[in-house]
C-alpha cells in the first residue's frame, strides 16, 4: 500500500509553490516561505471511534463577516 501524500498548500504560509525536497520521501519545500517539511501518513481513522462533533465543522468556522462600509 502506497500512501504518498501530495500537499497542495504549504502548512506554514498556505502558498502553493511546493516542490519535492531532495531525494527524501515525503519531504517538501515551500519556495514562498523557504521552509522544508516532511509529511508522514500516520494511519487511517476509524469513524466509529470519533466523537460525533468532529464529523462536521461548526457553522461559525470560517464565517465571512460581511462588513460593508458605505461611508
Ligand atoms: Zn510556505
Amino acid at each position: 500500500m502506497s500512501a504518498r501524500a501530495v500537499p497542495f498548500h504549504c502548512p506554514y504560509c498556505a502558498d502553493e509553490d511546493l516542490r519535492p525536497h531532495g531525494e527524501a520521501h515525503g519531504a517538501w519545500e515551500c519556495r514562498s516561505c523557504m521552509r522544508a517539511f516532511k509529511l508522514s501518513f500516520i494511519g487511517q481513522l476509524n469513524p466509529a471511534t470519533l466523537p460525533p462533533t468532529t464529523h462536521a465543522l461548526p457553522p461559525t468556522a470560517g464565517a465571512e463577516h460581511h462588513e460593508r462600509r458605505t461611508s
